[in-house]
């Protein structure tokens, strides 16, 4: 059992089940289905805005982004917004920093610190106490921002 991209309930049966043994599986499952279309509800992300946000992105994040890296003296290559679901942002070793469009949903000092993250990772690629430090020099308050996302990282995906 599961949704689809449009929200709409699939169930997954063998062929010789009855059209009852269906209906009874769902509503055993009934508070599994409320609270799946609960979190769907509670999603700021809007399906039809899906273009927008990511052309929003595409203006906001590489030039934050470039702000930043003049501003501190990092150097990195290329940055992408992508389609990520379960990262907001990563770094590789080939310094290419990629972004979540899912980020213009969040508020501008959340979109400076997941930069700010992606940005210390070019100097230290792990979750280091030294990575912190660096995060910590550029954005002291870091944990708010960290909370944020936690708090809210399910409403925007
Ligand atoms: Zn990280």
């Amino acid at each position: 059992m599961r949704f689809d991209r449009k929200g709409i309930l699939q169930v997954k049966a063998p062929v010789f089940a009855t059209k009852w043994q269906i209906q009874s599986f769902i509503d055993k499952n009934r508070g599994w289905i409320e609270k799946q279309q609960a979190k769907k509800q509670n999603s700021i992300l809007d399906p039809s805005k899906v273009v927008e946000y990511k052309k929003l992105a595409k203006q906001v994040i590489p030039s934050r982004v470039s702000q930043f890296a003049q501003k501190y003296g990092f150097s990195y290559n290329t940055v992408k917004i992508t389609s990520a679901t379960t990262r907001w942002g990563s770094c590789t070793s080939q310094k290419n920093l990629n972004f979540t469009y899912r980020l213009a949903l969040a508020p501008q000092e959340v979109i400076d610190y997941v930069i700010v993250h992606e940005l210390c990772h070019l100097r230290q690629m792990n979750h280091s106490s030294k990575f912190w430090d660096e995060v910590r020099a550029i954005m002291p308050e870091y944990k708010k921002q960290e909370k944020w996302l936690k708090e809210n990282g399910a409403s925007i995906s």
